[in-house]
């Protein structure tokens, strides 16, 4: 068991990378996804070995939980790219807008909305990816797929950047088939980001074709 907390962020992380890596061979991929580290739940004192590791991407679910220990990681470390994975109120949209980076969740038109009102008045666009509710969940976040093409025309219509779509398959069932549909629809829109896989499924996802994966408990540990 290792004990050093500075070892231990840089082994876990070194893992992920040597998963990313094998499934890049296996799919005959030259880029590999991009590793957003979620860190949700963990601590500043948790998250900065990780910092020290190397790692630049980082992903939390909570605009609160965000505000709370982030700026003081960011003053010290500017170079890192902060995104937003969870599900977000149309009444966050400006504190969100003002912290993050990339925003991995916008699924209905009144976040739409507000979000394009909200980088208005910041002067700032963040990257913003379409959550999609793959498997079609009634209590999940999301946009409905058949729904997905109208979203995307009033989200460019309203300024965002779109980059691609993002999901999280149904808990418990074989990730893939979910993993292609997403791609499949990302592909007939003419969008090149695919945001998807976590820590159980980041390597099916980048076989399928992932741009990043947002892995949390595989980096951190079990969250509490
Ligand atoms: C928590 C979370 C993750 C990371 O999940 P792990 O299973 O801990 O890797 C990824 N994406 C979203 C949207 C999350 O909420």
């Amino acid at each position: 068991m290792n004990t050093d907390p500075q070892a231990e962020a840089a082994a876990r992380l070194a893992a992920i990378h040597s998963g990313i890596a094998r499934a890049c061979r296996d799919a005959a991929r030259r880029t590999p996804p991009t590793l957003v580290a979620v860190s949700k739940t963990f601590d500043a004192a948790t998250i900065r070995p990780l910092i020290a590791a190397g790692q630049r991407h980082f992903g939390e679910n909570r605009v609160q939980e965000a505000q709370a220990k982030w700026p003081a990681l960011l003053a010290e470390n500017p170079d890192i790219t902060l995104h937003l994975v969870g599900q977000l109120q149309s009444n966050k949209a400006a504190e969100a807008v003002a912290l993050f980076d990339v925003i991995h969740s916008v699924d209905r038109p009144s976040l739409v909305t507000a979000l394009a009102k909200a980088q208005a008045a910041a002067g700032k666009q963040p990257i913003c990816y379409l959550q999609v509710n793959i498997g079609d969940e009634v209590q999940k976040g999301g946009c409905a797929l058949p729904d997905l093409p109208a979203l995307l025309a009033q989200a460019r219509s309203a300024g965002l950047t779109i980059a691609g779509l993002m999901c999280v398959p149904p808990a418990a069932r074989e990730p893939a088939p979910y993993f292609a549909l997403l791609a499949e629809h990302a592909r007939r829109l003419g969008l090149p980001g695919l945001s998807m896989g976590m820590s159980s499924d980041y390597q099916t996802a980048t076989l399928l074709g992932a741009t990043m994966v947002r892995v949390g408990s595989a980096l951190f540990g079990a969250r509490g």
